[in-house]
């Protein structure tokens, strides 16, 4: 049995609801083998993050060495990377691998409003990380973020996946839940086409990590060599069936589900 592996290039949630420990469980479920390298350790619970504790470059380089000069990687999924420096770091360290299938979750706000992204360091994101990108998948706000728009419809959201594949990325997925509304659209645009996907808004307060899960379940089944397209469907199935199994644990947000 061929063994296709994953690699997490993010935070650590010492909750246990997003970043590394939501891709890893993720990565499990959709049977890919995890591998993780940690850009910063936060200490966050369902309550929100309490603090952030960055890694040093030469950590986050050591740690995507060891995994470059011995396992290899199908796919590879960047979440929080906090700083400018780690940024570039991380980009060279791709291509040095020549690691293609590349999933850009653009982290940058945590829902208790904790700062999982350095301001200054957006302009290396877009610098150094999109154009090595296959897929990102932004929510609105960081859509917004990164293409200095204002998205209130559909248009606008259609707009703001153009300007982000002309700075580079293969496919864009603008998610659909800070929309307003019952029925949520993603967007999946492929610098031809789009494609969307449409769904009933579900009512729960715990959804701490959704974004982590979508786009870690995206990252699986391209290492598994999945089309993006079906890729996204997939990804879109698990973290939809995810919510509506939400995990009631914490006296806050709580996490979303990974089995
Ligand atoms: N903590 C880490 C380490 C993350 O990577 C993320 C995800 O993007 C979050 C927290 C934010 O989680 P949420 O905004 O879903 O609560």
């Amino acid at each position: 049995m061929t063994t296709y592996k994953a690699l997490t290039i993010a935070g650590s949630d010492s909750g246990g609801g997003a970043g590394i420990q939501a891709d890893l469980k993720t990565f499990q479920e959709l049977k890919a083998y995890g591998m993780s390298a940690i850009t910063a350790v936060t200490a966050q619970n369902t309550l929100g993050v309490q603090d952030v504790y960055p890694m040093s470059v030469a950590a986050v380089e050591a740690q995507i060495d060891s995994i470059g000069a011995d396992l290899g990687a199908d796919a590879v999924k960047t979440g929080m990377l906090f700083s400018s420096e780690i940024i570039e770091a991380v980009a060279n360290k791709i291509k040095q691998y020549k690691w293609e299938r590349i999933v850009v979750d653009p982290v940058m706000i945590a829902k208790g409003g904790a700062s999982l992204l350095q301001q200054q360091a957006v302009q290396a994101l877009k610098d150094h990380l999109l154009p090595l990108a296959m897929v990102i998948t932004p929510n609105i706000p960081e859509a917004e973020v990164l293409t200095d728009m204002s998205i209130s419809n559909l248009d606008e959201r259609m707009e703001a996946a153009k300007k982000l594949h002309k700075m580079g990325v293969q496919h864009v997925v603008i998610k659909g839940g800070h929309g307003e509304g019952e029925d949520l659209v993603d967007l999946l645009y492929d610098g031809q086409e789009f494609l969307y996907i449409t769904s009933k808004r579900i009512h729960t307060k715990n959804t701490h990590g959704t974004g982590c899960t979508f786009a870690a379940a995206l990252t699986a089944q391209l290492a598994k060599g999945s089309s993006v397209r079906q890729a996204v469907v997939v990804a879109k199935d698990f973290i939809q069936a995810a919510i509506e199994e939400d995990l009631k644990i914490g006296n806050g947000h709580g996490p979303t589900n990974h089995w």
